[in-house]
């Protein structure tokens, strides 16, 4: 196994066929990662195949450039590379196809990623994955285009959530990107501040059920929510997915926790903390992974199981 920034362009400097991997339920980051990455390697003549597990691409993409390219991986690639993905179960379906090339390159910034890849570019510190495709494209020495700029710039500022919590290297390279003719207010809009009108009553009802258990967490407080299949009704995979960054606002509660159904009977758990609790931790005792701040993992029952579970525990 070999690791960093040099390793990883090494890999990729000689590849023809790259077969590049995005997580299951993919977000912004992932995405704009992969299409990014792909651009650049294309870029230097390689034939690159771009894939996610599914269900289906997040809302909000339909700005980036080549975001209908996605398709089957490439049979024989020389090299695999999977972006944004803590563990390779991140890659649901697309797992064992990963795991069966010979030259598997991750590129990470989840603290629990724990080097599933044969060479491994993984940073916790990095705001975002785009942040580590640009130093990647940086290393191969291709020139930032526009839409490339607008790949990085969708996993830039869903990651930092508008830049709340970036740290400087995230104002840095917003600049260079926004230099560069990233649409950073269309991307916003698109990605964090447009929703279906149906939205509106299923937030209201997902929100409005909330609870807290206020002991949680040594007396920090948890608050906690539900949105089940029947909850999101018609519309898509991801209309909930915002719904925690609303939820992690309970002035008197340090951790939020927002149980979200997929299929029915599998919900994915998302986490929040404000600052004194490492849900990452927790998340990973219960099979899952992220960060520090923001976390989460999967499991399967009925949605009073699912919340009994994870209050028994905390
Ligand atoms: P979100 O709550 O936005 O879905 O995810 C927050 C963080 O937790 C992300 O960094 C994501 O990678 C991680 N995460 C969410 N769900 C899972 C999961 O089922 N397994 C693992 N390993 N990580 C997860
Ligand atoms: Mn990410």
């Amino acid at each position: 196994m070999t690791s960093g920034l040099t390793a990883v362009a090494d890999a990729l400097d000689g590849a023809r066929r790259v077969a590049v991997y995005c997580h299951i339920r993919p977000d912004a980051d992932t995405i704009g990662s992969g299409l990014a990455l792909a651009r650049v390697l294309r870029t230097r003549g390689a034939e690159v195949s771009i894939s996610h597990p599914g269900p289906a691409l997040p809302s909000g993409i339909g700005r980036l450039a080549d975001a209908a390219a996605f398709r089957e991986p490439i049979d024989v690639a020389d090299v695999a590379v999977a972006v944004d993905c803590a563990s390779s179960e991140r890659l649901g379906s697309l797992e064992e196809s990963f795991l069966s090339s010979p030259v598997r390159v991750v590129i990470d910034h989840h603290a629990t990623n724990t080097g599933f890849g044969t060479v491994n570019l993984i940073d916790p510190a990095a705001n975002s994955t785009t942040e580590l495709v640009l130093a990647v494209a940086d290393a191969l020495q291709v020139p930032l285009d526009a839409e490339t700029a607008d790949c990085l710039y969708a996993g830039l500022v869903t990651d930092t959530g508008s830049f709340r919590w970036t740290s400087p290297t995230g104002h840095i390279m917003a600049a260079r990107l926004l230099g560069a003719g990233a649409q950073g207010r269309e991307l916003a809009q698109d990605l964090l501040d447009t929703h279906p009108r149906g939205w509106f009553t299923m937030a209201a009802g997902v929100l409005g059920s909330a609870r807290a258990a206020l002991d949680a967490f040594g007396g920090l407080g948890v608050v906690y929510a539900v949105c089940s299949a029947a909850d999101r009704g018609t519309l898509g995979w991801d209309a909930a997915e915002s719904l925690i960054d609303l939820l992690r606002t309970a002035d008197d509660c340090e951790v939020a926790a927002l149980f979200k159904e997929g299929e029915p009977g599998t919900w994915s758990a998302s986490l929040r903390a404000r600052s004194a609790v490492d849900v990452a931790a927790f998340a990973r005792e219960v099979g899952g992974g992220g960060h520090r701040l923001a976390a989460g993992y999967t499991t399967r029952g009925t949605a009073d199981e699912v919340v009994q579970a994870f209050l028994e525990r905390v």
